[in-house]
């Protein structure tokens, strides 16, 4: 059973995810962490985050059991990772691991930009998950607040509004709803009503198949 959860920054995707993953009992692979860890790779080892040869390399030679990284998390690090993410040599070498993950028994919820269009096409059930900009940016710039972080909202929203430009303007694997992806607009919901919405959205798009195998009904 695979479940693909595909939307921009601070839409929410990453924390709907992993509730949906714990209320299945499947596996969760937050897979913009795969592009922060190569962006990170590169930049420690004295290259240039835009150095397209160091990427690659290090895309290809990326531990997994490097991504329980804090320094992964902050909003720098998903900047560099959507520049990596740009090049297509990068993405193909990050395929083979997001694919395996996606068999893991007995499902997975994988989270990303291309989830449901690149990497799991036949997914069971695909979420692309949206929120406005203002919204998202409002939700990152609490975020930051909280974690002693005062940079001004006015900064945050052009840094949504650049990232979501660079993902979904990109000529590989572009940001984009599959074609048969579910939309969840959170723009007025809270984390709560959002998860109640797609648990409800997957059940209803697995059916009995899901619920017999996972042994939950919502
Ligand atoms: O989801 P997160 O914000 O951690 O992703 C960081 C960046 O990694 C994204 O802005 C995007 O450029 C890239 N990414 C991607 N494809 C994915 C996941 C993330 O291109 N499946």
């Amino acid at each position: 059973m695979i479940i693909a959860i595909d939307g921009p920054a601070a839409s929410g995707k990453g924390t709907l995810a992993k509730r949906i993953a714990d209320h299945f009992g499947f596996h969760c692979l937050d897979t913009g962490l795969l592009y922060r860890a190569v962006a990170r790779d590169v930049v420690r080892a004295g290259f240039r985050g835009d150095d397209t040869w160091a990427a690659v390399a290090y895309a290809r030679g990326l531990d997994p059991a490097t991504l329980d990284d804090q320094a992964l998390r902050g909003a720098a690090a998903g900047d560099a990772a959507s520049v990596v993410a740009k090049i297509p040599e990068v993405r193909r070498a990050l395929l083979a691991y997001q694919r395996a993950f996606s068999r893991r028994e007995p499902g997975a919820v994988l989270d990303g930009r291309d989830i449901g269009t690149v990497v799991c096409p036949d997914a069971d059930a695909k979420i692309f998950v949206t929120a406005t900009p203002e919204i998202r940016a409002e939700r990152r710039f609490l975020e930051l607040k909280s974690r002693g972080d005062a940079s001004p909202y006015d900064k945050v929203l052009a840094m949504i509004r650049e990232r979501d430009a660079r993902d979904s303007g990109r000529a590989d694997a572009p940001m984009k709803p599959a074609d048969d992806a579910i939309l969840l607009d959170t723009t007025e919901l809270d984390i709560e009503t959002a998860f109640d919405a797609a648990v409800g959205l997957i059940l209803r798009k697995i059916g009995h198949r899901g619920a017999l195998q996972t042994g939950k009904t919502g």
